[in-house]
């Protein structure tokens, strides 16, 4: 898709502020640092409209960006840092639960893991919990511009053993310096609306 159109209409932490329009939106989910910033710029074609290595203690959002008029995508917080209370976890862990688990217009949820590492513990978890909310994901692996090509799959492989991924579930190798995977994931996203 040609990306024409790309704002944040609004960062939201309750219900009451989620847009109201009934868009097809698609969530994107990762550890802090993965690359979820980058994912998004690269998708919508900006340098930094998603802000890239996000620091923790900043209020957490839901940010909404609106593409072309047509779709949502929905920045979740990253997960994963060490230095979080406990009470800020929780309060992370409440917001986005209430948001998977009732928004009607969510298409899907791409989750992001780094191709280079076996997806961690906080990544397993969030799979889990996808699957276990019967949620659609498409895992995407990301960074994989920093790993010959030739070494892809056995990464693939790597992610896929550790996620026990379900078969009927895609990894998709993406690059925000070269790419990759742009037009594959907008592929994917066109056939879920
Ligand atoms: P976020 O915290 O998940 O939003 O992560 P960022 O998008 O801020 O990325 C974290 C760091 O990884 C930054 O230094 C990015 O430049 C770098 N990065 C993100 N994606 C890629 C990628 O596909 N390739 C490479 N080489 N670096 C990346």
């Amino acid at each position: 898709m040609k990306v024409t159109q790309a704002e944040i209409v609004i960062s939201a932490v309750k219900p009451e502020q989620y847009p109201v329009e009934m868009l097809p939106e698609f969530a994107l989910a990762g550890r802090s640092n993965v690359g979820k910033s980058s994912f998004i710029n690269k998708m919508i074609n900006r340098k930094n409209l998603a802000r890239t290595s996000s620091k923790p203690g900043k209020t957490q959002t839901l940010n909404f960006y609106l593409i072309n008029e047509l779709l949502h995508f929905v920045d979740v917080p990253g997960y994963g840092f060490a230095k979080v209370s406990k009470k800020e976890r929780e309060a992370w862990g409440r917001m986005i639960e209430t948001y998977l688990t009732n928004r009607k217009q969510l298409k899907a949820v791409l989750l992001i893991v780094d191709l280079r590492h076996p997806p961690s513990k906080d990544d397993v978890m969030m799979y889990d919990f996808l699957k276990h909310h019967e949620l659609p994901v498409v895992v995407i692996a990301t960074k994989a511009d920093k790993i010959p090509k030739g070494k892809w799959q056995k990464h693939v492989k790597v992610v896929k053993e550790t996620l026990d991924l379900d078969p009927q579930d895609e990894v998709i190798t993406f690059s925000s310096e070269t790419g990759q995977g742009k037009d594959e994931i907008w592929g994917i996203i066109k056939n879920r609306m």
